[in-house]
């Protein structure tokens, strides 16, 4: 029986000892870290259940001055509300942020509160955050870039124009902001007008030679004659779906017949015949099926700065807000246009 009786300062007695202690230590510390999982699961529940259908002003004033969260995760929630189209929940949240006290990150706080009254349309709103952040810190320049937009948006092309000057003193080129702004302002005054618009957008287009798409747009429309005199052979790739929606007796022979370019695309377009093949393949394709095929030209506009596709020519892109970085692409297509128009001619 003795085998089984341990004494105090038996060896053995000291290693079950020793591997009971390291047993209980292990299981205590393994409850411990369940038990704590556990908790932190239910306090994490607990918090986003607040978030499944979306907390009230008042809710949201008292979830942020309570601190359960730190202002960066608030900020990362409501860009993320305003990344998905959720504006008045991300206003609220920088607005209950902004109420709390010593806030260091203010101005930064106001800044996206003003962007996200811009996407929101609250452009009144936007434009008096950024007076504000200007009124505090007028070297701001993402704070002047944002004004300037609202005020575009706002028609405000003055105030707009305005905004430019401390961006240039801030030595940000404003060269294509200056001529757009111009050009727009110019277009949208009524008490102008469109002899003197034309003459004024020729001037601009001549000092500059930028922003070709928005003034030649403007010059076909108005004054076809006029444009083809002030025209530069060297841009017909990039007006191209302006070229070629231009009516037959709008055509300058001319100007035409001295461009390669021109020759074929008005070659392929059916109205002369003046090239027999062309390096543009969809203008190739319609010289050689010329009769032979109802087919057109289709457009799509790419900005060069974000590529970002659109359907309709643009002047400012509406994702980069860059200015003059309209490309023009063309494919092949049906023409809808022939097809409907002998459609009605069976009627008849
Ligand atoms: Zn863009």
């Amino acid at each position: 029986m003795n085998i089984f009786f341990l004494e105090f300062r038996d060896p053995l007695f000291s290693i079950i000892v020793f591997f009971a202690l390291i047993f209980i230590i292990t299981f205590l510390s393994y409850w411990w870290g369940r038990y704590k999982r556990k908790e932190d699961y239910k306090h994490l529940d607990r918090f986003l259940k607040q978030f499944r259908s979306l907390p009230t002003q008042d809710e949201l004033k008292e979830l942020v001055s309570r601190g359960e969260l730190s202002q960066k995760s608030w900020m990362l929630l409501a860009a993320s509300y305003s990344k998905s189209g959720n504006y008045e929940k991300s206003i609220d949240i920088y607005n209950e942020i902004l109420k709390q006290p010593d806030n260091k990150e203010q101005i930064e706080i106001m800044y996206l509160l003003g962007k996200t009254y811009f996407k929101a349309g609250f452009l009144e709103r936007s434009k008096q955050i950024f007076l504000e952040i200007l009124r505090k810190n007028p070297r701001t320049p993402q704070a002047l870039e944002t004004l300037l937009l609202v005020y575009e948006y706002m028609r405000d092309y003055k105030s707009a124009l305005e905004v430019l000057e401390p961006l240039d003193e801030l030595k940000k080129d404003v060269t294509c902001d200056t001529l757009y702004l111009k050009a727009l302002e110019l277009l949208n005054n009524a008490a102008v007008d469109s002899q003197e618009k034309t003459e004024k957008l020729i001037e601009l287009y001549l000092k500059s030679r930028r922003m070709s798409y928005m003034i030649f747009e403007y010059l076909f429309r108005v004054n076809p004659k006029l444009a083809w005199e002030h025209f530069d052979s060297s841009e017909s790739e990039n007006l191209v779906d302006l070229l070629w929606n231009l009516p037959t007796d709008s055509l300058n022979m001319d100007v035409i017949s001295s461009s390669s370019y021109l020759r074929e695309l008005y070659t392929a377009r059916g109205d002369i015949n003046l090239s027999l093949k062309s390096s543009v393949f969809e203008f190739d394709a319609l010289i050689n099926l010329r009769g032979k095929t109802n087919a057109t030209l289709s457009f799509e506009y790419i900005c060069s700065s974000c590529k970002q596709l659109y359907p309709f020519a643009f002047h400012r892109c509406s994702s980069c807000h860059s200015i003059d970085t309209i490309n023009v692409e063309f494919s092949l297509t049906k023409d809808y246009h022939r097809d409907f128009g002998e459609e009605s001619n069976s009627f008849q």
